[in-house]
């Protein structure tokens, strides 16, 4: 390891260069030497020196080592990956690390560089969303629905593989099973190795000969589904619950993905709902504010009967507990709120008028000419003129 270069000169940089003057080194000489462009005999050995330099020097924590303790501070065996191209790249399979690859070939072609995914791992199907409307009693008190949608199958005739039953995938004849391939381009900088997917397994590194008559080789189909939901009580709107393995079928033998329902909560012209408490709102006329009364108020749980004391105000709260929605999460329900909203009488009648006029007199309130109009005419009629 003596004779080994500074990281720093190999990428033709100083100490204390950006990462952003590092990747741009590494981006220049990396195209120089890369082994597919440059056939002089050196260029391997070089490239391997450019991408260990700038393995060390784009990583924060490698960097700070090496920045301290140079070499020793850096272990060059430790055991980095290969960028996903493992043992597909003929030539590189010895010694050291190297990171990206994948970088080099998307600068060139804009993405489309290799997957470091195996095709043929299981994958979790797609998880859906579906929005279930309730009506605002059934959010409180929870309800079972039955919702109904399509979605993404497991074939049920070859079980998922994609293959005509009594025949199997056989590994992919072009790619050997790996999913890519390596693409020989020409490009302004020579001839360049590319990595595709196989455009016969489509990247899952397994052909189908005969493809299951049912899902033409997907190993998925369409189908309705339905599902019951057991709504709890006390759902809010906008609250969503997850119902494991109701989505999507997986690949590769992979679980379903989830569904997700969402809860679409309908107003009520009566109640206002926040959590488990229900407000509501009174009206109450000002005899009854004045006098005290006992009231049947309607609540989700059906009507209370609740006392209204003589003197009541507008916007007096009364809390009729254990009258809101059940808690979610706890025990319990919440309290239903009622706030009084006093109601001015509108439209009155003759009669009703000449009893507030009689109202304000005992009660000393002093009428304008107008509000009085023709009171104490009609108190003589009424009265056969005994007041003055
Ligand atoms: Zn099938
Ligand atoms: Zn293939």
């Amino acid at each position: 390891m003596a004779d080994k270069r500074d990281y720093y000169e190999v990428l033709g940089l100083q100490k204390g260069a950006s990462d952003d003057e590092i990747k741009k080194a590494y981006r220049k000489l990396s195209k120089k030497y890369h082994p597919d462009i440059n056939k002089e005999p050196d260029a391997e050995e070089k490239f391997k020196e450019i991408s260990e330099a700038y393995e060390i020097l784009s990583d924060p924590q490698k960097r700070a080592a090496y920045d301290q303790y140079g070499h020793a501070g850096t272990d060059p065996n430790y055991g980095g990956g290969y960028g996903g191209f493992g043992g597909n790249y003929g030539g590189f399979s010895g010694g050291g690390s190297f990171g990206g690859f994948e970088d080099i070939f998307e600068s060139f072609f804009g993405g489309g560089g290799g997957r470091s995914v195996d095709p043929n791992a299981p994958r979790q199907g797609a998880d859906l969303q579906y929005a279930v409307n309730l009506k605002f009693e059934e959010a409180i008190f929870g309800v079972e629905k039955t919702v109904k949608y399509n979605r993404e199958e497991m074939c049920h005739t070859c079980g998922g593989n994609g293959a005509k039953p009594g025949t199997q995938p056989v590994t992919c004849s072009k790619c050997h099973g790996a999913g890519t391939i390596n693409v020989e381009r020409q490009t302004p900088l020579g001839r360049m190795m590319s990595r595709q997917t196989c455009d016969v397994c489509h990247g899952t590194g397994k052909e189908i000969k005969e493809p299951c008559p049912t899902c033409h080789g997907s190993g998925h189909e369409k189908k309705a589904h339905e599902v019951k939901v057991t709504v709890p009580a006390g759902v809010e709107d906008g609250q969503q619950m997850r119902l494991q393995n109701q989505g999507e079928a997986g690949e590769n033998g992979g679980p379903y993905g989830d569904l997700y329902v969402v809860f679409r909560v309908e107003e009520s012209d009566i109640f206002d709902r926040d959590g488990a408490e229900i407000y509501y709102e009174l009206p109450l006329n000002f005899v009854q504010a004045a006098l005290g009364d006992e009231i049947n108020v309607p609540t989700v749980h059906g009507e209370v009967k609740l006392k209204v004391p003589a003197g009541t105000q507008t916007g007096t709260n009364f809390r009729l507990r254990g009258k809101g929605a059940p808690k979610l999460r706890g025990t319990g329900n919440g309290d239903q709120h009622v706030k009084v909203k006093l109601i001015t009488p509108k439209n009155l009648n003759e009669e009703q008028k000449q009893a507030l006029r009689q109202f304000a007199e005992v009660s000393g309130t002093k009428l304008t000419e107008q509000q009085s109009e023709g009171f104490f005419d009609k108190m003589k009629d009424a009265f056969g003129g005994k007041k003055k």
